[in-house]
């Protein structure tokens, strides 16, 4: 069995494996990268593609494959979710470029090639995927050829939150021969949840006492709907006052319905709801315009790159008054908010605009931090780790936590690991 890391070798973004036997060949995942949309040129010759979740570095490079036409495999969610990203995606990027090769029905032949399984056998291979936690509908990939067994974590998280149990690390294989796993937070040991729950609605009232806008740039996916859900949560219980709550992301919006459609990937709770994701406290709207201030806004993109974020961000930035709050711990390194919270300005348009509104980072995405990673190789007992999805120092650093328990690699890009 041959092991490619064609990307997400070293970085974040692009994720994408090849495993090839001498019967088949499959990708798991298939990313595109945050910067660039379609910069990855991963081989098309799969047999099947196994997607752990529905974000677009995991997901993106999809449309490439919708002529060649392979399996895809993934759990509802991850299908309908996915379908919706790369046509908001193929939407934006046809406005952009008049050469974009690709269009809504390249997303919709995705669709109709994809699999809803848990348990799928192929060629000299079987393939079950296990809940990972990190988003609605994650999946971790256990494959199982040639005698030798494989896990796969994508990304994910064993805490649970507020919507999402996390990952069951008892319900995995021991002793896999090989364990690929994200390295995102291999660094970082996170305060616990709780901790960072009570500081997020701290930071909020405070704002709010204050009468300040709360921006809060969130992913359209699965982030937007726990927030939304979590503020609308919090007002009921008293634990914030009443205030004028936004969503603004038709994407996330269209999400919020299928949430609602398949209560089944959420906790028991959420089940019992009739409507969960309807909200009493926090109104969808379509512009930014028909904000009443001071409000708590949260919206899209969740890196500031444009939408509402960005509009909302140059807005409300020269306001000392106002609150930005990141709940993402990574900003790509070209990102508005990036130079917000780092420089205290940014560059819109050739403008430059100074910050004097609070920006804070509370790190509450559904990752593994290092405390996380290292229970699960303990548990595990893997043979051999292979480390990806992480910038290099985040994988040195969980390197050195657990290379007395498994043999690790970090490969680089294009490398293969023979088992
Ligand atoms: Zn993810």
């Amino acid at each position: 069995m041959k092991i490619t890391v064609h990307g997400g070798a070293r970085e974040i973004g692009g994720s994408c494996i090849g495993v090839q036997t001498k019967d088949c060949k499959i990708a798991l995942d298939y990313g595109t990268k945050f910067e660039e949309s379609s910069s990855n040129h991963f081989p098309e010759d799969f047999d099947a593609v196994i997607i752990s979740h529905a974000h677009l570095d995991h997901s993106g490079q999809l449309l490439s494959l919708s002529k060649k036409k392979p399996v895809i495999v993934g759990s509802k969610i991850t299908r309908e979710v996915t379908v919706a990203l790369l046509k908001d995606m193929i939407k934006v990027q046809n406005q952009n470029d008049y050469n974009y090769p690709y269009f809504p029905h390249n997303a919709n032949a995705i669709s109709r090639h994809w699999w809803v399984r848990d348990y799928v056998a192929l060629p000299g291979m079987t393939i079950k995927l296990h809940p990972a936690g990190h988003v609605a509908g994650a999946r971790m990939t256990r494959l199982n050829a040639e005698n030798k067994e494989v896990l796969y974590t994508g990304d994910f998280c064993v805490h649970d939150s507020e919507i999402l149990e996390g990952c069951n690390i008892e319900a995995l294989p021991k002793k896999p021969d090989v364990l690929i796993a994200e390295s995102t937070y291999g660094g970082k040991v996170r305060s616990p949840r709780n901790e960072l729950i009570d500081e997020f609605f701290m930071r909020v009232l405070t704002a709010m006492e204050r009468k300040g806008n709360v921006l809060i740039p969130t992913f359209a996916f699965h982030r937007s709907q726990e927030m939304a859900k979590r503020i609308d949560d919090a007002v009921k219980n008293g634990l914030l006052p009443r205030y004028h709550v936004y969503t603004i992301s038709n994407l996330a919006n269209k999400i919020t319905g299928y949430f609602n459609e398949n209560k089944e990937f959420f906790i028991k709770k959420i089940q019992r709801q009739k409507q969960p994701f309807k909200y009493s406290h926090v109104k969808h709207l379509y512009r930014t315009g028909q904000i009443k201030e001071p409000a708590v806004v949260i919206c899209t993109s969740g890196f500031g790159h444009a939408g509402a974020s960005l509009r909302l961000l140059k807005d409300w930035a020269e306001d000392e008054n106002n609150l930005v709050l990141l709940t993402s711990g990574y900003l790509p390194p070209d990102s508005p908010l990036k130079y917000a919270k780092e420089e205290r300005k940014f560059r819109n348009n050739g403008d430059e605009i100074s910050v004097k509104a609070e920006i804070e980072q509370i790190e509450l995405s559904g990752h593994a931090d290092q405390l996380e990673l290292v229970q699960m190789v303990e548990k595990l007992k893997p043979k051999r780790t292979i480390l990806v999805h992480g910038d290099i120092e985040q994988s040195q650093a969980l390197s050195k936590e657990i290379q007395e328990m498994t043999e690790v690699c970090i490969p680089e890009k294009g490398e293969t690991i023979a088992i």
